[in-house]
């Protein structure tokens, strides 16, 4: 534990050399705290109307040209004695704090139940009153409703209106949400409803106004954590279904290390020479390397990663008759997520389940060029700190660490490590008996959904009451989370159940504080170590709240699916795994090796969202530039001057018969079709290519540069393609005889399902750290090579950057 706090002290102090974007010192903001604080005695006097008043000022201040910045201390103190009066509670100088930092359009690291829901309250008041709209992006739908319901009579004494938007509400409720000056909602609804608002055939459809100012809560999850899937959305195609079946019996006949191998962690593939040759030969194609090979070089890919990667029970389930992917983070089942597309279908013929209608994909974005739609954006979490140079990097939000009011009385034990998966059961099942005979409250954090009810269900045979959240209803996990405080009290969740609702010790109402408190408050037993240290800080810092005692302790034994997926026994020597009588290890040396595997996939997965940055770039710029040619088509008579250009005589013939107007809708229509069409199969074939590219390495090309040309290229007829496309149904149209009413849309068409992606690329080769894995006794020098490594990963960083 010491040699790891040690070397991260160490990589912190090379940071900070190089110029770090990490504050820990609020001192800078106590004379604009003081400043508010004398102002907010001013205003104790006011009538509610003259508060209004006071808010009104301010409005109308800005509008005329005022900077918000010289408003902050007015605007702050008028916040809190809003706060004061409506939720009779006074706000602390660290809330306060909190408020400046997100104004300023940082991220506020702030632990859990210290009240960031009201800190937010602050800047989005100050940034709102120009009347562009400012949205809050929540953890869940659940939050994104009570946040807006607790917060709304602050907002309303202020003059300002409050919505929330929830999934599977329609355009005119979105509309109005989406219309107040504050709106709470999940970043995937507004993500969803971006794209979909950018495939509209009608204006008056459209649901988002400009974006304006955005602060994000739970910021690790959404922009760490989920940056790995973007946002899809999709309508019905006429595509015929794909033969892939040869390519799963292919995979299925080719051996392993023979004709392809893993890398040492077992996340990705290559063909062998005699691999190649193998292929070559089965599928009888000649030359695999050539453009032509490389869709066939993508299904068998698939097929193999579908094969030998991913893990019925781990990765996904088999649920009535379709794929239902485990979302590795959460434990649970991820609702509309696939892999993509042709892993998905390559998984649904592995385990003979019929193709799911897969839809054509309308358009996609990543939450990382999402948020980069917003002009200003600010955020908060709990547990920033480990990730803050991604934050620098990806979002350009520094990070300021802010103390808590009360100095956090939390122990955090080490880990107990066991060698079998039964052993650790067993000593779980002690613990938590010997524990809860106390009366002392306690939480479990297991990794799967399915690991919460096996243990439930093992408890409850020893005569231990206990509550599982059931995964499905955040409203009612809430409550039950809210209550997992209470003497006596054994909680089973997967982690994040429950993410966003305070734990008071004695429960909600607090009334048995004093006696949970004097037996050492809530205790955190979490029962895998999850893909990343902030994921495991999350969940310690379930207890502890705003002061409290609590205790949180990890029991994990190397059977844990984490270790086997990243085979971690292959890498710990056998003559360190000695245990005591009940199975525990207790040698440091295997505690920081679990560490260091845990580093080693932070740093796996940084890579592959590295990969989707960089592959995700040059499409999301033609996005933009799609969108917004699209837009103009939409809302002006352009389509009419351009298909004129294209399609002099057909237009023509149609304007003489139909008029001006009709025309013009007949022209609009069919390019707005036409476009969304090309795009989409654009979209797809660029999926492909990526999908396949790996397999271009062993041309000695770079993946990015072929893939970027080839993208440019076929962009550039893409657009003139969908002009042609857009004449010739114009054409048809004139043969046909033109009608009135203009063309008929096929509804069909429209972006009908929306899901999200999971990315598994995963650019292993080229990651120079890596290379020093493996039993290279590296570890023993763990200590020393380090921050070595840590210089390393800089370089590279900066490398990335320029
Ligand atoms: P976080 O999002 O930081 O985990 P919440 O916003 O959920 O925390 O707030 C946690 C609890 O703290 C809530 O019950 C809230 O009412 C309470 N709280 C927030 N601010 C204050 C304050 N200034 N004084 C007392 N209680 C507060
Ligand atoms: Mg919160």
């Amino acid at each position: 534990m010491s040699e790891n706090n040690l070397s991260i002290k160490i990589h912190r102090t090379i940071r900070r050399w190089n110029g770090s974007t990490l504050v820990w010192d609020i001192e800078a903001y106590r004379g604009t705290v003081e400043a508010i604080r004398e102002e907010g005695r001013r205003l104790v006097t006011l009538t509610p109307d003259q508060i209004f008043g006071h808010a009104h000022r301010f409005r109308e201040e800005i509008r005329s040209g005022v900077d918000p910045d010289t408003l902050l201390v007015p605007s702050f103190a008028l916040v809190a004695e809003a706060v004061r009066r409506v939720l009779y509670i006074d706000p602390f100088d660290e809330q306060l704090v909190c408020g400046i930092v997100l104004h300023q359009g940082k991220l506020a690291e702030m632990q859990t139940g210290e009240g960031k829901t009201l800190a937010a309250v602050f800047p989005v008041f100050l940034n709102a009153l120009c009347g562009r709209g400012v949205h809050v992006l929540t953890f869940n739908d659940y939050l994104a409703r009570r946040d807006a319901e607790w917060m709304g009579p602050v907002y309303r004494l202020l003059g300002l209106t409050v919505g929330f938007v929830q999934e599977g509400m329609g355009i005119t409720e979105r509309q109005s949400a989406y219309r107040q000056d504050v709106t709470y909602l999940t970043a995937k609804e507004a993500g969803f409803d971006f794209l979909r608002d950018n495939c509209r055939y009608d204006t008056s459809h459209i649901v988002q106004r400009d974006f304006h100012y955005a602060i994000v809560d739970e910021a690790d999850s959404l922009l760490i954590d989920e940056a790995r899937i973007p946002m899809i959305i999709a309508g019905a195609t006429d595509e015929p279904e794909e033969q892939l079946t040869p390519f799963a019996q292919l995979a299925r006949a080719m051996q392993p290390e023979r004709h392809f191998s893993f890398d040492a962690y077992g996340r990705k593939i290559s063909l062998t020479e005699e691999g190649i040759d193998f292929v070559e030969q089965q599928l009888g194609c000649g030359d695999l390397f050539t453009s032509t090979g490389v869709a066939s070089l993508s299904r068998l890919y698939h097929a193999l990663h579908a094969q030998y990667l991913l893990h019925w029970n781990v990765d996904y389930l088999v649920s009535g008759n379709r794929i239902e992917l485990i979302d590795e983070l959460t434990g649970r089942i991820a609702e509309n997520r696939r892999w993509p597309e042709g892993l998905h279908a390559a998984v649904e013929v592995k385990e003979g389940v019929p193709a799911q209608s897969r839809g054509a994909m309308r358009s996609s974005i990543t939450i990382h060029h999402f948020i980069a739609q917003y002009p200003k954006v600010a955020a908060m979490t709990a547990t920033a700190e480990q990730a803050e140079e991604e934050f620098h990097d990806w979002y350009g939000l520094d990070t300021v660490i802010i103390p808590s009011h009360r100095e956090c009385l939390r122990n955090d034990f080490p880990d107990r490590v066991y060698r079998t998966r039964r052993e650790k059961g067993h000593a779980l099942i002690e613990e938590i008996a010997t524990v809860h005979a106390t009366g002392r409250p306690i939480l479990v954090g297991t990794r799967t959904v399915r690991e919460s009810r096996e243990l439930a269900d093992v408890l409850i045979a020893r005569g231990i009451d206990c509550r599982v959240l059931n995964a499905k209803d955040n409203a009612y996990e809430a409550s039950i989370v809210a209550e997992a405080g209470t003497a006596g009290a054994v909680t089973i969740s997967t982690n994040m159940a429950g993410r966003g609702t305070d734990i008071r010790l004695g429960g909600s109402d607090g009334k048995d504080r004093e006696r949970v408190a004097s037996l050492g408050g809530l205790y955190v037993i979490g029962t895998n170590r999850f893909e990343s240290r902030r994921i495991d800080d999350q969940l310690r810092g379930r207890s502890g709240r705003q002061g409290d005692p609590g205790l949180s302790r990890f029991f994990i034994s190397l059977e844990d699916d984490l270790f086997v997926k990243y085979r971690i026994n292959e890498l710990i020597p056998k003559r360190y795994i000695v245990t005591s009588a009940d199975g525990c290890i207790e040698n440091a040396y295997v505690n920081n090796e679990i560490n260091r595997l845990q580093r080693i996939i932070e740093g796996q997965n940084g890579d592959i969202k590295f990969t989707l940055g960089k592959y995700s770039v040059l499409i999301e710029q033609q996005r933009t530039i799609v969108a917004s040619y699209r837009r103009e088509v939409l809302a002006t008579g352009k389509a009419f001057e351009l298909l004129r250009v294209t399609a002099r005589p057909v237009v023509d013939n149609i304007l003489a018969r139909l008029g001006g107007e009709t025309t013009a809708a007949h022209c609009r229509t069919l390019l707005l079709r036409a476009l969304d069409r090309s795009w989409s199969t654009y979209l797809a074939d660029m999926a492909d290519l990526r999908d396949g590219i790996h397999f271009r390495r062993f041309g000695r090309q770079d993946p990015l540069h072929i893939f970027n040309s080839l993208a440019i290229e076929r962009f550039e007829t893409m657009l003139q393609e969908a002009r042609q496309a857009a004449a010739g149904e114009l054409e048809r149209l004139c043969v046909d005889g033109p009608r009135r009413d203009s063309p008929v849309i096929d509804e069909r068409h429209n972006p009908s399902a929306t899901w999200t992606y999971l990315v598994s690329d995963n650019p292993f080769e080229d990651n120079p750290d890596l290379q020093l894995s493996g039993n290279m006794g590296y570890s023993v020098f763990a200590g020393l090579l380090w921050p070595l490594t840590a210089m390393m990963l800089m370089m590279k960083r900066r490398g990335r950057k320029s």
